[in-house]
């Protein structure tokens, strides 16, 4: 079972809530340390002392398993300082997410017994998978640690994959499929036969139908529901609407995937999202909003259900993916929204179904005689940045996640679009 690290940023905690992790942080060092100054070898040795300790169960259960393992071995003191993260066992990790808000997703942090934190967390776009994943149930959250560093906080948690048997293809030879995530069709795959000619195109069309209405009815609806100043409601309402948007992704996601599956030596290439981002076209607010949520959603869930599955995923720079012709890479012209057109005289494509040649230009540029499993590449990383300028959360429990939300309500986050 395959483990990675989430790391998330917990976002503008207001100074009360800064003084609420402190708090824990404070009483965790003082348990440990106390616990490790009597020698404690064994659990119930620790529980006596880190009973006392003002802390949640989650932290007392992870001292419980930590402690031991300090006095037991020859243990370095020096681990011991201050640098200490938080260690909570996983029965208190939790996530929420909230599409409609500019950081989508939540986070909590126990503070006391029945008495949690939560945050909006900066996520890397590039950690996306491990979060859809933990969010739809695919993958395990393990211990998960309260870092400070630079004057911010931090949550780092472990993620355990279920992976397949590996799906071993006869020979060393790779197809890639080009996977192209779109507004007119959801997903469209195609990749190329041995001779090289486009094969076994399958776009997922009606799906986009359905997200697009369903996008759709949500907009009218919040509009007359704001109006009357539902905000209850709204939220309810809304939340319905995107579990069904969500069901719809995960979805084509599984069938992208298996469609991949079924392809001797398959391979899933995707755009790399980071490019993306800065070639996104600014419509209005909201909608950008909510194709990027879908378009980012969709593209991490095909990332972790493929290496899910023994699959090997590539992203590969967009530039002009969609522009270019697939037979002779020319830049072409795209009239209609569903159609290429190559305007090159010596080629022999003169229209083609644009997402189809998409899909193509993707697989193409899987980088040739070389594999770079998406996973391996987690070099380099920069954690969200600080743009939000809402510092309305307060001191909040679970239920409450939503006041935090509406404050961040009106900022734009970096990955918002
Ligand atoms: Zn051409």
């Amino acid at each position: 079972m395959p483990t990675k690290t989430l790391e998330a940023r917990l976002v503008n905690p207001t100074t009360n809530k800064h003084q609420k992790i402190r708090e824990t942080q404070t009483a965790y060092r003082r348990a440990l340390d106390d616990a490790f100054q009597q020698g404690c070898e064994t659990q119930s040795a620790t529980n006596d002392v880190v009973v006392q300790y003002d802390l949640s169960g989650y932290a007392k259960n992870a001292l419980k398993k930590y402690v031991p393992q300090l006095t037991g071995d020859s243990y370095d003191a020096d681990e011991l300082s201050d640098e200490h993260p938080v260690r909570f066992t996983d029965e208190g990790f939790d996530i929420d997410h909230k599409p409609q808000n500019a950081y989508e997703w939540y986070l909590k942090v126990p503070h006391h017994e029945d008495y949690d934190l939560w945050f909006p967390a900066g996520i890397n776009p590039e950690q996306r998978p491990l979060v859809e994943a933990l969010y739809a149930g695919d993958a395990e959250p393990g211990e998960f640690r309260l870092v400070e560093r630079d004057d911010n906080w931090y949550l780092h948690a472990t993620v355990h994959f279920d992976v397949a048997d590996t799906v071993c293809s006869e020979s060393d030879d790779v197809t890639p499929v080009g996977v192209d995530i779109g507004e007119a069709a959801l997903a469209t795959v195609c990749h190329r036969n041995e001779c090289d000619s486009p094969t076994a195109p399958r776009l997922w069309n009606d799906e986009a139908k359905t997200v697009r209405e369903l996008r759709e009815q949500y907009f009218t609806a919040m509009r007359r529901l704001q109006r009357r100043g539902a905000d209850v409601l709204t939220d309810t309402y809304g939340d319905e609407i995107w579990r069904q948007i969500d069901d719809i992704l995960h979805t084509v996601s599984r069938e992208v995937v298996d469609h991949v599956v079924g392809i001797d030596g398959g391979v899933v290439v995707l755009e790399d999202l980071t490019y993306i981002r800065e070639d996104m076209d600014y419509g209005a607010y909201m909608n950008r909003r909510l194709h990027g949520w879908a378009f980012a959603k969709l593209h991490s869930q095909i990332m972790y259900k493929a290496e899910g599955r023994g699959i090997d995923v590539v992203t590969v720079n967009p530039r002009n993916t969609s522009k270019e012709c697939h037979a002779c890479k020319e830049v072409g012209s795209r009239r209609h929204q569903a159609t290429f057109s190559c305007t090159n005289d010596d080629c022999w494509v003169s229209e083609y179904q644009a997402d189809i040649n998409g899909a193509l230009n993707i697989a193409d540029r899987y980088p040739a005689g070389e594999r770079q499993p998406q996973s391996d590449r987690d070099s380099g990383q920069k954690v969200v940045g600080d743009d939000s300028g809402g510092d309305g959360a307060s001191l909040t429990g679970p239920q409450d996640s939503q006041a935090d939300a509406e404050n961040q309500q009106t900022t734009l986050g970096t990955y918002a679009s």
